[in-house]
């Protein structure tokens, strides 16, 4: 093990690049800004709720092949759980409908032609309307590749496309939305299984990782932020941590750089990183759900998305929500429960709640904001970039920054055979 690959950041990305270069025989240095690892996927005591909750409720779908195999490889797949069927339940909060969209377990999207499992409503010739999405590029606008009005749109596509994208889906990136129907809907039941990190994010994805990597003499230095590097004939010489803390770098060694896009481009001035994001807020409720709950919920037509029964509390999910930051927290939690009781079906006073409102949550996944994402390769030959924000075809998700990682990583390792 006399070469070192230090990671900077440890978020899904860096940690994902950390555990296949430790796997692949390099000696890991996992360097961390802050006082915990995660980045933004992890979870803390909250104590106006009194409960563990994570910073947002994450979903994983079942297609999540390179995040499944990362949980894998940590050995905490058994931690994500759903469902056995890739069954989705709906409620509309205007009309009081509920409808359950059942995608089965097949290889195929043969849902599409069975009245009784696809949208309430809907025909076939809805569905094939979507198709455009499925070759769009990246510079097309949702808007005008598919028709963003109708039933289907409003119970599937929308909701979908909102969950994704985290803009309005006629601004977003017809590319990057087809990148997700072509893994979820097209791809059948099988790859749409939703899956949850039950016991919590920080729990299942992120400090199983890192007890995988210093169990086996790696390191994870928490509060330790990576201010500056020198170069030296187009290599990263040093790393430079602030004062005396400077680390020298051996000809052999890389580095990983996993942090968000604002900290990247001050890091690497000239990088090219988006620039705009989208809020997305969360509201827990420390309540315990109805017997028989749906781990989750869509609502449609409220201020709530999708609703998430945990043991002891209902979560919420409201996506491109810059529009609820400013709003007085109080208001928000009781708009946000007056919609979980319709939709729950549950009554009550407001439970002890917190608000958890992400400003920078994700980039926008507009065709703008796309064109900004960098490779991984940089002009500098031993630094290589992950993030969800980097260029990995999907739209800023735990599946892309595990891809982000693992494609760093895969780097790394060709240019050690080379
Ligand atoms: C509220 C919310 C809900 C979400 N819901 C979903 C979902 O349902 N499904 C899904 O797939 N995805 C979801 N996402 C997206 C997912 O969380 C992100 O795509 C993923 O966590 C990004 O990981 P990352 O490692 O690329 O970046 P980050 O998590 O941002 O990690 C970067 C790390 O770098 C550290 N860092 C920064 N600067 C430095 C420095 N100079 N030196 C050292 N370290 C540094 C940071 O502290 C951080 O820990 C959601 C995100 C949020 C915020």
């Amino acid at each position: 093990m006399s070469k070192t690959a230090h990671i900077i950041g440890a978020g899904i990305s860096g940690l994902s690049a950390a555990v296949r270069l430790a796997n692949a025989g390099f000696k890991v240095a996992v360097h961390e800004a802050t006082q915990q690892a995660g980045g933004r996927c992890r979870s803390y005591f909250d104590g106006a709720t009194n409960l563990v909750i994570d910073n947002g409720n994450h979903l994983l779908l079942s297609g999540n092949r390179h995040a499944l195999a990362y949980a894998r490889s940590i050995g905490t797949e058994a931690g994500l759980v759903g469902p056995a069927r890739a069954q989705f339940p709906f409620v509309d909060l205007k009309t009081g409908q509920r409808w359950q969209l059942d995608l089965g377990d097949s290889r195929l999207p043969g849902w599409v032609f069975d009245e009784s499992r696809r949208v309430p409503d809907t025909g076939l010739t809805d569905y094939l309307k979507l198709a455009p999405l499925i070759w769009a590029s990246e510079e097309t606008l949702v808007g005008k590749s598919i028709p963003c009005e109708g039933v289907l749109y409003q119970r599937l596509v929308q909701p979908l496309l909102l969950a994704a994208l985290n803009v309005d889906p006629p601004e977003g990136s017809a590319g990057l939305a087809g990148a997700i129907v072509r893994e979820t809907l097209l791809a059948g039941g099988q790859a749409c299984r939703p899956l949850i990190a039950r016991d919590g994010l920080s729990a299942v994805l992120i400090e199983p990782a890192v007890k995988f990597l210093t169990e086996r003499g790696h390191s994870v230095q928490l509060g330790h932020e990576l201010r500056s590097f020198t170069t030296t004939d187009g290599k990263v010489s040093a790393l430079n941590f602030g004062g005396e803390d400077v680390v020298a770098i051996a000809p052999d060694d890389v580095i990983v750089m996993a942090v968000p896009p604002r900290a990247a481009a001050s890091l690497l001035p000239g990088v090219k990183t988006p620039t705009q994001f989208r809020a997305i807020v969360n509201a827990h409720f420390r309540f315990e759900p109805p017997p028989g709950s749906a781990p989750i919920l869509g609502v449609i037509g409220g201020v709530v998305e999708w609703l998430f029964a945990f043991p002891n509390r209902l979560s919420v999910t409201i996506s491109n929500g810059d529009r609820l930051v400013e709003m007085p927290r109080e208001e928000l939690a009781q708009t946000i429960w007056n919609d979980v009781c319709m939709a729950g079906g549950v009554a009550g006073e407001l439970p002890p709640w917190q608000i958890v409102r992400e400003r920078r949550a994700t980039f926008a996944a507009t065709p703008e904001q796309n064109a900004l994402r960098p490779g991984p390769v940089t002009a500098l030959k031993n630094l290589f970039l992950a993030g969800d924000w980097t260029a990995t075809g999907l739209p800023a998700t735990i599946e892309g920054s595990v891809r982000s990682g693992d494609r760093a990583a895969d780097l790394v390792l060709a240019a050690q055979r080379t």
